[in-house]
């Protein structure tokens, strides 16, 4: 087991001596000041904001307990590389028009659908204590952002209901504008009706989610939808999976004036592990056999359907597509995801950076090494090779994004001047936990 239980505090205090006797004899052993690896990995709590597991869930019925196969994310590859908590993405497919909160309702189902099958190994979790104390019970916490403004089909009172259901951070488009803020994936498409950034309505639903607790997700939206939500929030925001445009050239990366303003709004950036947003080569490739790619999928769902027909399409269908295509470019290396990190470090700080994998949403096309959550450990050993301390990376792996959800509660209750919101989860949180710590504190006595 890679956690590390909570102990009485005497036994908590030999244990640490002894595991820095450990380590300095591992130090010493290895003639390096460098600290090992896997113990500043296997000491973190890693977090990790964006995999689009739940749409295996619920459309192939795929168990976290089986092995995922190519996909990125099963119990083992989690106990591997040692994640401790999963923001799972709550992503509504633009095709679902006329029912998009009925499929945002259904892929939270199949989140809890999971906890509910491995009480053993999985809790789910809707605050940052909650991450810590999950991890303290060695097990995976799970947790849900819904990726695209349009599931609340533009009412506040369903973005509330979202937050009741445990929803904790809301990407505001996806790549679709919807109909009250600008997306980065058709911001130069002439036949969609953009809004010059966020709309009034559109400012109306951050200031809820700052009001609820529930962090405003700047990925996927137009530059202008940044700038108008970092003017308009009240609490830091995340981009919970974004990667920096001076390295690679995609749209929906970051400026470095966009990483900036992070720094300055306190919020942090989850780096994202696709290919065509960590390397330029990479993205060009992709680029120029789009067209062709694009072609061969609408043939693939067509010929599905006259095997199917009056059948939902289901996702793997074009991602089998889509795997094929992108094995066409070879993979860059894991230094260019290690360079954006780097990059964000050094423009925003290090305590704006993270992981926003986007495991199981990017078809595979991940550099090269990275192949599943187990190889969460090589970006560690990476960082500390490039000179960063093992306290620099544990920010990384979870300690900044710990931070800013502690930063959206309190500026969550501030804003309701202590008045709880009112949720199923918030009233667990109140109670029973509380009932737990004291007969936890009367066993150690
Ligand atoms: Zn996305």
């Amino acid at each position: 087991m890679q956690y590390n239980a909570p102990l009485p505090r005497s036994t908590a205090l030999i244990r640490l001596l002894l595991s820095c006797f450990a380590l300095t004899s591992v130090v010493m052993a290895q003639t390096s000041s460098k600290p090992n690896a896997r113990t500043v990995h296997d000491s973190a709590i890693v977090i990790d904001t964006h995999a689009d597991t739940p749409q295996r869930f619920l459309d192939e019925n795929f168990d976290i307990a089986t092995d995922a196969g190519a996909g990125h994310i099963d119990l083992n590859k989690i106990r591997d590389g040692n994640l401790g908590a999963e923001f799972f993405s709550i992503w509504v497919e633009p095709k679902f028009k006329g029912q998009f909160a009925h499929r945002a309702l259904a892929l939270i189902d199949s989140v809890y659908q999971q906890a509910q099958r491995h009480p053993d190994r999985i809790s789910m979790a809707f605050s940052a204590d909650d991450i810590v104390r999950v991890h303290a019970q060695k097990k995976f916490a799970a947790l849900m952002g819904i990726e695209g403004g349009h599931a609340i089909e533009n009412d506040i009172h369903v973005l509330r209901d979202f937050y009741r259901l445990g929803v904790r951070y809301m990407t505001l488009t996806w790549s679709n504008t919807n109909e009250w803020a600008d997306s980065s994936g058709d911001i130069n498409n002439q036949s969609v009706q953009h809004h010059n950034g966020l709309t009034d309505f559109g400012r109306d639903v951050v200031r809820e989610m700052n009001r609820l607790g529930m962090m405003v997700d700047i990925s996927h939206v137009a530059d202008k939808t940044f700038w108008d939500t970092i003017e308009t929030t009240k609490a830091p925001v995340i981009a919970s999976h974004s990667s920096a445009r001076a390295l690679t050239n995609a749209p929906r990366n970051m400026t470095d004036e966009m990483l900036a303003a992070m720094k300055k709004n306190g919020g942090v950036v989850m780096v994202n592990f696709y290919s065509a947003f960590l390397d330029e080569d990479y993205r060009k490739a992709a680029a120029a056999q789009s067209k062709d790619e694009n072609a061969a999928e609408k043939a693939a769902v067509e010929a599905w359907q006259r095997e199917h027909p009056g059948k939902e399409v289901p996702y793997y269908v074009g991602e089998n597509l889509q795997r094929e295509w992108g094995n066409k470019i070879p993979r860059p290396p894991l230094k260019a995801l290690i360079d954006h990190i780097d990059h964000i470090a050094k423009v925003a700080g290090i305590d704006h950076v993270g992981l926003g994998s986007d495991f199981d949403g990017v078809s595979g096309q991940t550099p090269a090494g990275i192949n599943s959550a187990a190889d969460l450990p090589k970006i560690t050993a990476a960082l500390l090779e490039r000179g960063y301390t093992a306290e620099q990376v544990h920010k990384v792996l979870g300690g900044n994004l710990l931070r800013v959800f502690r930063d959206v509660e309190h500026a969550a209750r501030e804003l309701r001047a202590g008045a709880p919101e009112w949720s199923p989860a918030a009233i667990s949180a109140a109670t029973a936990p509380a009932k737990a710590r004291s007969a936890a504190a009367g066993k150690k006595q």
